[in-house]
Order: C-alpha cells, then sequence, then structure tokens
C-alpha cells in the first residue's frame, strides 16, 4: 500500500481506469492524479457498443462514465490518445509513444483486453471486424442494413449481441461456431441450447461444431471457407472470437503475468508501487479461493473502486461473486459465479418457462447461477453462493418458494 503517494498515474483509461479516477477523489485523495489513455474519448463503458450504440439507440456520448469536465473539475490530469510504451519501475516512471515521459509513485494498470485477431488466411481483409471500442461498434453499425450479409465467427457474448442487433436491422445473419453449443466458456450447455434456440427462432443461421479456415473475396462478396469444405458468402465478417489481455507493458517491465497481471485482492501486483484492476488483472478471489481472469463490466467498476481505495489508504480487499449480463433479443441472462465446470444442475422454471433460473451444485452447495428474465432472482442467488452453504435441492427447485426467504435461511 502506498499512502504516502503524491501522484497516482493511471495507465488505461477505459472503465477501470476512469472509475479509479473518481474513487480516489471522492476518497478525499489530495495528491495529483493522471490519467493516461490510448483513445480519443474519455472514459466509457462498453456493454452498449454491443447494444444500444451498436443499434444507433443512443448517441457516443451517452457511454461516458462522466461528461470530459469531470476530469478537469476534480483535478485529474486526463490525456486521451496517448500511449504508454515502457515502464521503468527503477525509476518509477512511465514512457510514452510521443516521447514523454511521466513518474510517479504509485501506478495503477487498468489496460484492459482486446479482440483477438482470427489468424487465417484473409483474415487482414479490411471488411472483417472485430468489436472492442467505440471506433469498431460505429464501423460496424455502417454494416446493419436490411438484407447486408453478416458472417459472425464466434457464438460469445459479442457475437451473439451483435447478430441479435444485426437481426433487428434486416440483416441476414450467418454465425460459425467451432464449439457444440454457444458460450460454452460461460455457461451450462443447457444454456447455450437455450440461446441457440433463441437465435434461429430469431431467423439467425446458426452453425455450431463448424471451423473457419479461410476468408476470401470473391466478386466483391466475401468468401467463408470452412474445414468441413462448406462455404459462406457474407458482405462483412464479425470475429467475436474472445479477448487477451494488454498485459505486454507489464510483462516487459517484469511484473508477474500470468493470463492477466496477476494482482492479489487488493490490487497489488508484484511490485509495491504498481497495482492493476479491471480485464487486464488475474487476480486473487478470496470468495473463491482462487486466481481468476474476468472481463465484465462489474469487476471493473467494483475492483477498480477497491483498488483505488487500497490507493487512497484503505485496507479493505476486493471480494465478490463474479457477476455478468447479456441482452439479446427479448432476453436478459444474468449469470453468476465462475464455476470450473456447468454440472448438477437445480433448475427453478424450465427453458419453455416466460422466465427460469437455474443452479450449478457442487457438494450441495450452490456455486453459480443463470437467470433467464429473472434479474430479481440474482441477488439473493449471489448471496447463496458467497456463503456458500448447502441448499436442499427440493426447496431450491421449489419455484413457490421465495429465493429471498432461502437465502435468509441458509
Ligand atoms: C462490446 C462489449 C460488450 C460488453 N458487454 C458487457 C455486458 O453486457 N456485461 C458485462 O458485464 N460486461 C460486458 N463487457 C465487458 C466490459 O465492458 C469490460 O469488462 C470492461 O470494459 C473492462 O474494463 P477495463 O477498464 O478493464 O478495460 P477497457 O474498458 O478495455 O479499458 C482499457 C483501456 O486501456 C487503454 N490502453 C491499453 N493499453 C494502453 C496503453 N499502452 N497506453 C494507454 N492506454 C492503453 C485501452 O485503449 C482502453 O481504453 C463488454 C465488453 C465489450 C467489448
Amino acid at each position: 500500500m502506498n499512502v504516502a503517494a503524491r501522484h497516482i498515474l493511471i495507465v488505461g483509461a477505459g472503465h477501470a481506469g476512469g472509475v479509479a479516477a473518481a474513487t480516489l477523489r471522492q476518497t478525499g485523495f489530495t495528491g495529483a492524479i493522471t490519467l493516461i489513455g490510448g483513445e480519443a474519448h474519455p472514459p466509457y463503458e462498453r456493454p452498449p457498443l454491443s447494444k444500444e450504440l451498436l443499434a444507433g439507440a443512443i448517441p457516443v456520448e451517452k457511454t461516458y462514465l462522466r461528461p470530459l469536465a469531470f476530469y478537469t473539475e476534480n483535478g485529474i490530469a486526463f490525456r486521451p490518445g496517448e500511449t504508454a510504451v515502457a515502464i521503468d519501475r527503477a525509476a518509477q516512471r512511465v514512457e510514452l509513444a510521443n516521447g514523454d515521459t511521466v513518474p510517479y509513485d504509485a501506478l495503477l494498470l487498468t489496460l484492459g483486453a482486446r479482440a483477438r485477431r482470427l489468424a487465417l488466411p484473409g483474415a487482414d481483409h479490411p471488411r472483417v471486424l472485430y468489436l472492442r471500442d467505440i471506433v469498431d461498434s460505429l464501423a460496424l453499425r455502417e454494416h446493419l442494413n436490411t438484407g447486408a450479409r453478416i458472417a459472425v465467427i464466434g457464438a460469445g457474448f459479442i457475437g451473439l449481441e451483435a447478430a441479435a442487433v444485426a437481426r433487428k436491422h434486416g440483416a441476414a445473419v450467418t454465425v460459425l461456431e467451432v464449439q457444440r453449443e454457444p458460450l460454452q466458456r460461460v455457461c451450462a450447455p443447457e444454456i447455450g441450447r437455450f440461446m441457440a434456440t433463441l437465435h434461429r427462432r430469431n431467423g439467425v443461421n446458426l452453425r455450431t461444431g463448424v471451423a473457419v479456415v479461410a476468408i476470401e473475396e470473391k466478386g466483391g462478396a466475401l468468401e467463408i471457407r470452412t474445414a468441413d469444405g462448406e462455404t459462406v458468402a457474407a458482405d462483412i465478417v464479425l470475429a467475436g472470437i474472445g479477448a487477451q489481455p494488454n498485459v505486454e507493458l507489464a510483462h516487459a517491465a517484469g511484473l508477474a503475468v500470468e493470463d492477466g497481471i496477476v494482482t492479489d485482492e487488493f490490487g497489488r501486483t508484484s511490485d509495491p508501487n504498481v497495482f492493476a484492476a479491471g480485464d487486464v488483472t488475474r487476480h486473487f478471489n478470496p470468495l473463491l479461493g482462487r486466481k481468476l481472469r474476468l472481463e465484465a463490466w462489474q469487476n471493473a467498476q467494483n475492483q477498480a473502486m477497491a483498488v483505488a481505495k487500497v490507493m487512497a489508504g484503505g485496507d479493505r480487499p476486493h471480494a465478490e461473486v463474479p457477476w455478468f449480463w447479456t441482452d439479446q433479443y427479448d432476453v436478459n441472462l444474468q449469470i453468476a459465479g465462475a464455476p470450473k465446470r456447468w454440472d448438477d444442475l437445480v433448475w427453478r422454471g424450465g427453458p419453455d418457462d416466460k422466465a427460469f433460473t437455474v443452479f450449478a451444485m457442487q457438494d450441495g452447495k450452490p456455486v453459480a447461477a443463470t437467470t433467464m428474465n429473472n434479474g430479481r432472482e440474482m441477488r439473493p442467488a449471489r448471496e447463496m453462493i458467497a456463503r456458500g452453504r448447502a441448499v436442499d435441492p427440493a426447496r431450491l427447485a421449489d419455484a413457490k418458494v421465495k429465493l429471498q426467504d432461502l437465502a435468509r435461511e441458509t
């Protein structure tokens, strides 16, 4: 902890960086704060990028965490459009691409993640798009017209959310997924199948177990070739094949890095003057008893807040059940927990109901939950997961038993 820090430098002005800067001021930190970000915009929230912003339903400014003036008004030296290229930990300073160096007493790395790139012939075609930032979202939006043919590679959250928006705009959408079910990394297979049905019902040509091997331009169209010899014609391709954390700076500076910058539950890295928060961290979660990396709004928001408070002199760890949501068509899906396996399921309602909740159990205890249009059960579900006590599966499955009551009892 660096209570004596006079100048806190935050590198990465995304969600976590913006929240951390504001939290430092809210907790009474009076030293200097510099916030450096590679993008042109002030810190913003990314969830609308594949939903409302992509659909053209909100202006760009609506995604901002706070208006630009907030940073000046709160004595935060915000430097947009500047990229850090090296950290000199011995001299306690960061070098920027424009040649400047910025000294620090304490450094917070909120570098986020970037879209994983396709590695196959033709992937560098200009109509192969990704979706990570505002520029990407606005570029993709240009193509979402009636009759446009869009091929989405990867049935993860971002690919599926974009597919839903594209369908609403009348585009013809094909989704190609290499796994047997969508969302296999983060959900029970049953939920993946539920989402597959939802998309097919909405006119998406969703094909699973399909590996894309090449993309080629033919007569103005893009031809996507699969391992089983089939082709899909499209005007544009959206690759939604996951994200990779921006760890290179930390790695080059000799900080401990695995799949993410390694931190403890206070956001401390292997250097006592350097902290990290958000998508870029592989952090210890005391509730789960292990390290993990998350790509979620809640983590960017609450971990950044917790780490900023530690940097300002606090001593409370960040300890929460991971939580994530997605909106597709008329479905709001929320997921809590990060189990290694989704089995031993207990259902409250079922896939044919208007709303349902499903728990993943381990040794009789709920370790994860998914709600479908049933967000009011998410809070008690998270409480039960956090407490980690055994629950009677028959009562858990009984939709007549209020989950709030069950959570109070356990
Ligand atoms: C399209 C999309 C939709 C999403 N939808 C949901 C959702 O519905 N629900 C949910 O829970 N989560 C969602 N997420 C995840 C959530 O938005 C992220 O977890 C969150 O943005 C992570 O915040 P962060 O600050 O860690 O990283 P980011 O927001 O990625 O910010 C990192 C910033 O650091 C900058 N940077 C990187 N390297 C440097 C450098 N060397 N120098 C200067 N600046 C640098 C980057 O340009 C970026 O601005 C979504 C994400 C995306 C991309």
